[in-house]
């Protein structure tokens, strides 16, 4: 498919556009696009989309046969700022941290990995490798403490009383309380996320003057320093420390400090040559550090600003309150839990990144299944728009070729549904799942793997214990017994039907038939508003009579999932 989908839909043209501005400023070199993400604690899923919009941009220019790096920026270096709530393994011990890299701060109890920010990281790298997401992690503390990024510091510090200017035009205005590159779900986590962005990242004047540059103390460990005084020539560098240490180092050779947040991301954006890095709709006002970037890229640096499309907030809907895993913020993982990659993938990749969406927790995971699988059978039988097309194959694969797929994607609202019955007992959903289509049962429960796992996980992690179905385990004789003959002769016309319709489609066909029998119409008329009142105080008799309330999973798959014998037990016609 590589090529065919020019122009067809907003990633083909993304590509054209980024491809087209690579050659322009560096002919010949690879493409380069970049994300930037923050492991300042659990990653939030609304932030999957700094991620994924450059990356179906990158994955279109890979499978045209061009060479793309997809940079993703760990801001680890940047400063700790606070506790998140709800971590698990996390006090308010973490609290003495605050002002230190991320990658020197203690992961939390119990945590496998070295640090804080490596915690946080691992949890999303897991999440980008089941996406299919091909990448160049750069890691910024790797990079400070290195020395990777000197010529561009000792550069900035001396031109910094032009940054200082280019700073001041922004000042005074009103700045936006929040000023992150990360897209957020909602204002309060606006106010506690972030890289990088806050009130002072764009560096603070001293009695010496204004420097874009921030060491990390030698003593404490944290940034709460003042730098002093600076020399050009000598690069003799003299800071104090809100603890009391001070020292004076040589920046030619001194590694522990980073660039101010608002001069940092237009350094790197010059150091590597980013031609393409969209950012949040918070980017959008003057004095953003976006904005404020592309003022001091060229000056300074000599760069350019990416081609930086703001893309819009995506939102989680209907998330069990409980159910996230890590700290009560919904992270990718979790949606993962409850999706395949190819549907999260989607969702991405058939909206604008302008266009807001919302990742949904809720029932309504199951409409959206039965429109990827709509969608998968359109474009199997060569009948899709062109530009749904496009969107499915970026959702099914990457140029690195298909994600791994269910090999028999039963409807998700059916396994969803057999799995609210069975509690996940293995045997009874082989048993159910084999006969949905009695001249094509299932051999083994993987054929339906991974679909039914994510199903499986939707029931238990998302639907509360109050809504699950529970069979009933005697006959409501009560009820049984106060049936009047127009619902005794409709159950006895689904019992007797039973057995030469036990499959998906002939209980379906069963059920709607029954009442349209009894009303002496024939079992394909079309349904008259009489008739749609008739069919469903039927199935709410059924409901009754079988769950002991008026709603439940679909009637075919319930009595499927109840088995034959007890359908015909709870409805009274048992031996
Ligand atoms: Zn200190």
């Amino acid at each position: 498919m590589a090529g065919s989908s020019t122009e067809t839909d907003w990633v083909s043209r993304f590509a054209d556009d980024v491809i087209a501005e690579s050659e322009r400023r560096a002919p010949g070199k690879p493409v380069v696009v970049a994300s930037g993400l923050s492991p300042s604690g659990p990653i939030h899923l609304g932030n999957l989309r700094e991620v994924m919009t450059p990356h179906l941009v990158a994955d279109e220019i890979r499978r045209r046969g061009i060479a793309v790096r997809h940079l993703i920026s760990w801001d680890d270096y940047d400063r700790y700022r606070k506790v998140p709530n709800g971590v698990e393994g996390v006090d308010d011990s973490w609290a003495e941290h605050i002002g230190k890299p991320l990658t020197s701060v203690p992961a939390p109890a119990g945590s496998p990995y070295p640090n804080w920010a490596e915690h946080f990281k691992a949890q999303m790298s897991a999440a980008l490798d089941e996406l299919g997401v091909e990448y160049d992690p750069i890691s910024q503390t790797a990079q400070y403490t290195a020395g990777t990024y000197r010529e561009q510091i000792l550069h900035a510090m001396r031109h910094r009383a032009d940054i200082d200017a280019i700073l001041a035009q922004y000042r005074t205005k009103k700045a936006p309380a929040k000023q992150s590159q990360k897209p957020v779900d909602d204002a309060e986590l606006a106010a506690e996320e972030g890289s990088g962005a806050a009130e002072e990242d764009d560096g603070s004047g001293s009695a010496a003057g204004y420097f874009p540059y921030k060491p990390y103390c030698g003593e404490c460990g944290k940034d709460l320093t003042t730098v002093t005084s600076y020399d050009d020539e000598t690069t003799e560098l003299t800071y104090t420390c809100a603890c009391g240490h001070g020292e004076t180092v040589l920046l030619s050779e001194f590694n522990r400090g980073k660039l101010v947040w608002k001069v940092d991301w237009p350094m790197r954006w010059a150091y590597e040559g980013v031609v393409f890095e969209p950012s949040g709709v918070d980017h959008s006002s003057p004095g953003s550090s976006f904005q404020v970037g592309g003022q001091i890229v060229g000056p300074i640096f000599g760069g350019k600003q990416p081609i930086g499309p703001m893309y819009a907030f995506v939102g989680i809907s209907g998330m069990a309150k409980m159910s996230s895993s890590k700290g009560g913020v919904p992270v990718p993982a979790d949606a993962l839990r409850i999706m395949e990659p190819q549907i999260l993938r989607w969702l991405y990749a058939r909206r604008r990144p302008n266009q807001s969406f919302k990742i949904a927790f809720d029932q309504e995971i199951q409409r959206l299944y039965d429109e990827w699988d709509a969608l998968t059978r359109k474009v199997g039988e060569g009948i899709a728009l062109p530009a749904d097309v496009a969107a499915y194959a970026r959702a099914a694969g990457t140029a690195a070729g298909e994600l791994p797929r269910t090999p028999r994607p039963l409807p998700y609202r059916t396994l969803a549904s057999v799995a609210d019955i069975t509690a996940g007992a293995e045997q009874q959903t082989l048993r159910i799942l084999s006969e949905l289509e009695p001249d094509r049962p299932l051999a083994a429960l993987d054929e339906v793997r991974p679909r039914l796992d994510r199903a499986e996980a939707w029931i238990s992690s998302q639907v509360p214990a109050e809504q699950r179905t529970v069979v009933r385990a005697e006959p409501d004789a009560e009820r049984l017994v106060a049936l009047d003959d127009g619902e005794r002769g409709a159950l006895k016309l689904l019992v007797d039907g039973l057995g030469s319709h036990w499959s998906l489609d002939g209980l379906t066909t069963l059920v709607y038939a029954v009442p349209k029998v009894q009303a002496g119409l024939d079992p394909d008329a079309k349904p008259t508003p009489e008739l749609k009142v008739a069919q469903r105080s039927f199935f709410a008799l059924l409901y009754e009579l079988l769950v002991g309330r008026d709603t439940g999973p679909r009637l075919p798959t319930l009595l499927l999932a109840v088995g034959q014998d007890r359908v015909r037990t709870l409805l009274g016609a048992g031996g």
